[in-house]
Order: structure tokens, then sequence, then C-alpha cells
């Protein structure tokens, strides 16, 4: 037998016997992270392969030195690239050999709205994926993701409570629902009240059907409820309710959103006719007729101008056209990488006929009272924007022009309810949009889970570590290296979408999910980039690892002799 020091817990420190130290495959493992996150020693880290990029056979872009590829070796990979700490790599190998409800386990372990975010996650994971940054194409994760809930039948179980603490959850949208379900599966109460009438928050009331179908939103809340979380509906939180719930729960979490869209107070700006982009949407979702005033009607056929450059505007104006505006024309203040959409928005935008106009300010709105008539934009000469998102530009002022519009549909933003702005108070903790300003969905989900882990901390004493902030890469001896020639050369498949002509006329979700065969090529595609290795030095053999480890052949158990000979 062999003794090793284990690190100190509450101040004490142990030596244990071990009689083992784990030994981990590194052709087999598919690098999904559990055994790292699980080590109570942190005695498992993350190797990734370099990928050869010397010979042309390899791949047809520049060649690279060696320190070159070294470099790219541990600065980001998939497993680094989510902000839920989910690793692609692991759920991808794991639909490639065939464990499609282990792959989405591993997904739904961190994240409770897998589908939703396999249709609208801006897919950062993609971004930084090797085999994209390196080679050719990205693995298109994002579809993996979407085919895994298509093809698993996963039922949550409901988590078991071990502690008396109740928590209270303000808000159900994608931040909330993510503190909740951490927290419920920490084994804590969870309530959550939400002030609508249905569970999702921007889910449902910003974000438009042909991007994501109602009917994805709520059969992951239904899991949720089954998991243990408490949804407590049409429960709009006040001054009074707020003090009665900071008495009656143990910690209380505002993730209430940003659900006030921003106004533009220009010259014109009370006309009949401009509206902010939240009310638009929430009516386009909740199939209302639009109204900006009593009596005044979305008028059909009209012409639409979209004030804003981010994902929100291009939502709007592709929902307007499916609202049956005839010309839709979006207008910002940036011009090309600076437009705040992503890229891909914008190109689905343009192929349904709508146009970004770029580097122009609106100015006033035109009309005769009471009716709006046309937009007057002004050219922006030079913008910028500081750390803080503050924006500045300057206009040239002899150069204006004025856009017809029958609606001006303003979307520059959105704010929190300005009550929570005084809240205080020592176990009260803020999540998503209201923490921080303009949130992508898995963002606000990131800093649901931040939340949470900091309640669980708070509540217990804990001084775990967060495994996210002690993930690191490290480089892979060379032996590993992986040359893509020998790897599979195949293109990345379509993801189907629907044609531009036909589904600017309904709302049915755009874009489709992979078939087996397409999902089958693409996880074929991956190059398994990482593996996790054992430090022998901190590995006290307690075989946690090998018992959680969801692939076989991975992790073996080797004997030591006292001194440390196996
Ligand atoms: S090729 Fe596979 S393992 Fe490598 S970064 Fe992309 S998804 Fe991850
Ligand atoms: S050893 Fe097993 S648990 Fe650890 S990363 Fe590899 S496959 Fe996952």
């Amino acid at each position: 037998m062999d003794s090793v020091k284990v690190l100190p817990g509450k101040g004490k420190e142990i030596t244990v016997e071990r009689t083992a130290v784990a030994h981990i495959n590194p052709k087999n493992c598919v690098n999904c992270g559990t055994c790292r996150e699980l080590c109570p020693m942190e005695a498992i880290s993350e190797s990734q392969r370099v990928i050869c990029r010397i010979c042309p056979e390899c791949t047809e872009q520049d060649a690279m030195t060696f320190d070159e590829m070294y470099e790219f070796t541990t600065k980001a990979a998939c497993t680094t690239g989510c902000p839920l700490g989910i690793s692609p790599q692991g759920y991808i190998n794991l639909t490639r050999t065939g464990k499609l409800e282990e792959a989405y386990k591993l997904v739904w372990d961190k994240n409770p709205l897998p589908s939703v975010c396999a249709r609208i996650c801006h897919h950062p994971c993609e971004q930084v994926c090797k085999r994209g940054v390196l080679v050719d194409e990205p693995i298109a994760i994002r579809s993996i993701k979407r085919y895994l809930g298509e093809k698993t039948t996963f039922r949550a179980e409901k988590y078991p409570r071990l502690y008396e603490e109740r928590i209270a959850v303000i808000g159900a949208g994608p931040a909330g629902l993510t503190a909740g379900q951490y927290l419920s599966r920490a084994g804590y109460e969870v309530t959550v009240f939400e002030s609508a009438t249905e569970a999702g928050g921007m889910l449902k009331r910003g974000i438009p059907e042909f991007r994501l179908d109602r009917s994805v939103v709520d059969e992951e809340v239904t899991n949720l409820e089954n998991a243990g979380l408490a949804i407590r509906l049409n429960e709009r939180i006040n001054k009074h309710s707020l003090e009665k719930i900071q008495k009656e729960y143990d910690a209380v979490i505002v993730a209430a959103g940003a659900p006030n869209s921003k106004e533009l107070k220009i010259e014109g700006w009370r006309l009949s006719g401009v509206m902010t982009a939240m009310d638009f949407m929430e009516q386009v979702n909740h199939r209302q007729e639009i109204r900006r005033h009593p009596g005044q009607i979305f008028n059909l056929g009209g012409e639409v101008v979209v004030i804003g450059g981010g994902s929100v505007a291009i939502d709007t104006a592709r929902a307007a056209l499916r609202m049956g505006a005839t010309k839709v024309t979006a207008v910002c203040l940036e011009c090309d990488e600076e437009v705040p959409c992503h890229p891909w928005e914008l190109k689905e935008a343009e192929d349904e006929g709508i146009t970004l106009i770029q580097s122009h300010s609106p100015t006033r709105f035109v009309g005769t009272y009471p009716k709006l008539e046309g937009v007057e934009v002004c050219k922006v000469t030079s913008f910028s924007k500081d750390g803080k998102g503050k924006i500045s530009c300057e206009l040239d002022e002899n150069d204006t022009m004025t856009i017809k519009a029958d609606w001006a549909i303003v979307a520059i933003g959105q704010a929190p309810d300005t009550m929570w702005s005084s809240l205080k108070g020592d176990r009260v903790y803020f999540a998503g949009d209201i923490s921080k300003s303009a949130c992508s969905v898995i963002d606000a989900m990131a800093s649901g889970r931040k939340v949470a882990l900091n309640v669980d901390t708070d509540l217990r004493g804990r001084t775990l570590k967060d495994p996210m902030d002690t993930h690191e890469l490290h480089s892979a001896p060379l032996s590993e290296k992986i040359y893509p020639y020998n790897r599979r050369k195949s293109i990345r498949p379509e993801i189907p979408m629907l044609a531009a002509e036909s589904r600017i006329h309904s709302f049915d979700e755009v874009e489709g999910g992979f078939d087996d065969e397409a999902a089958q090529m693409e996880v074929l595609r991956c190059l398994r980039c990482g593996y996790q290795v054992v430090d022998e030095e901190r590995c006290i053999g307690c075989g946690i690892c090998q018992r959680e480890c969801p692939e076989g052949d991975v992790i073996t158990m080797e004997p030591v002799a006292k001194g440390g000979e196996k």
C-alpha cells in the first residue's frame, strides 16, 4: 500500500492509504469530462492533441510551424467553448458509439433546456471547434444536440431533497430555470415565481416561433417540473410579496429578465405606428392583433422599418414579414463586423428579402399626426462602443434620407424593471439579463448556473471549486498527434432549412434536424481532440471515476504496492 496526502478540506489535512491508481485509456476516452468534475482530488485534467498542419495532405490550409500548432492546442476547444461547461466531444462521441440516452443525459445534467439550445443557441462551441479553426468546417454540434433530443425519450426523475432550506427564484426564463435545476439537483426545495401565464420568459415572449416551436419549451418545462421544480404562474411580485418571500425562503434569486424595450424618444415618437420590439413580438407570439393604439391594427401589406441591428431586431423584421408586411428594412448604427446580430441571422433575413441599412441613425419619425409616414435617418461617420456597451457616434447631418414606413419598430435593447434596483439583503442574488445587459440565452443560463453554485456554497459553507474555474487544457504528447488526413474526409452535411420563398408565409420552424444518416456522418467527422489524464501523484484510488464513466473500457484501477510500485 502507498499513502497520499489529501488536500485540506475545511482546514484539515489527512493522509490516506491507497491500493490503486486510476489509468485512462486515451484511445477510448470520449472526453466527456465526467471523471474530471467528480474527482475529489482534482487529479484529472484534459489533454488536447496537436493537430498537424505541416504538409498539404492534411489540410488545404497554409502550413504551420510546430510552435503555431502548439499554440492552438491549448488555446481553446469545444470542451471549453460552452458557457455551461458541457463537453460536446463527449456527447458527439457517445452518439458515435450508439449511446444516445447517455449522450442526452450528459447534456441535460448541465443544461435544463437542451432542445431549446439546439435551436437558438449561438453555439460558441462551434466557433472554437478545432476542425473548423484548423481543418475545414466546424462540427455541427448544435444539430447533433437537436438530433439527440429528437431521438431519445428522456424523462427526468425527481431529484431527492437533501436539505431543509428553501429557495425562491423570481422569473421562469432561461436564467431562473437553470438556477432552479442546479439547486433542485443539489437537494434543495425550489419554487419559481413567474408573472406570466406560462413559463419560459423571453423564450415565449420574445423569440419567434419560426426559430423555436412553443411545444419544445413546454416539454423542457415539464421535465423540470418532473425533476422537482415547483413553478407558480401568474405570480406578479411586488414590494409587499417580495418581503414575504424574503422571510419565508432561505435565499432569493432574482432572474426577472429585462422585459421592457427601450424607447427611442426622438421627434415624432408618439406617432401612431411607432412601437417597441417587445410589444410587437409579444403580440405576435400570443397571436394577437398588432395594435399601437386602440383601433389601429397592423396594416397588412404595409412597409415596416425596424430600428436596431441585434438579434431581436432581426427576429422582429422576419416576424413582420410573416405578419404580411410588403417590405421590411432594418436600420442600424453599426457596420460590417460591428453589426451585433450573428452573421447567419442576417443571411437568413436577407434570403427572405429583408434589407439591413448599416451606418445610419434614425433622427426623427416623419408623419402627419397621428399617422407615421416614414423614418428619417442620417449617415453615421464614426461609431464606437466602450467596455460597458455605451455607444458614441458622429453623424453627417447633410447626409440624410427618409425611408417610407407605415410602422416603425424600435429594437434598441431592453431594460429590467426598476423595482429590483433597490432590492438588497443577505441572501439575495441576481441572475441573467438583470445582472448583465444584452445577455444571450446561453449566457443567461450560465449566469443562472453560477448563481446557483454561489447559493449552495453560501448555504452549505462549501469549499469545493467550480469545475469550470479549474478546467485547463494541456498539450498531449506528440505520439497522440492528429493527422487530419487520416481522419474521415467528408463535408459537413447541410442542415435542412425551409426554402425562403415558402417560409415567409408561415411561422413554421425554419431550421430542421439531421436524419440518422446525416447525424452519423457528422459525428464521424469529429477529430476527438482531447482526452483525460490522471495525475498519479494526486490520485487516491477511490475509483469514483471508473464507476461514473459512461464508456466501458476506459478507466482501469491499477494496483500499487507500498512505496508506490505498481
Ligand atoms: S473536432 Fe470534435 S473534439 Fe475537436 S473541437 Fe471539434 S467537436 Fe470538439
Ligand atoms: S475517462 Fe470516462 S468519464 Fe472521464 S472523460 Fe473519458 S469517457 Fe468521460
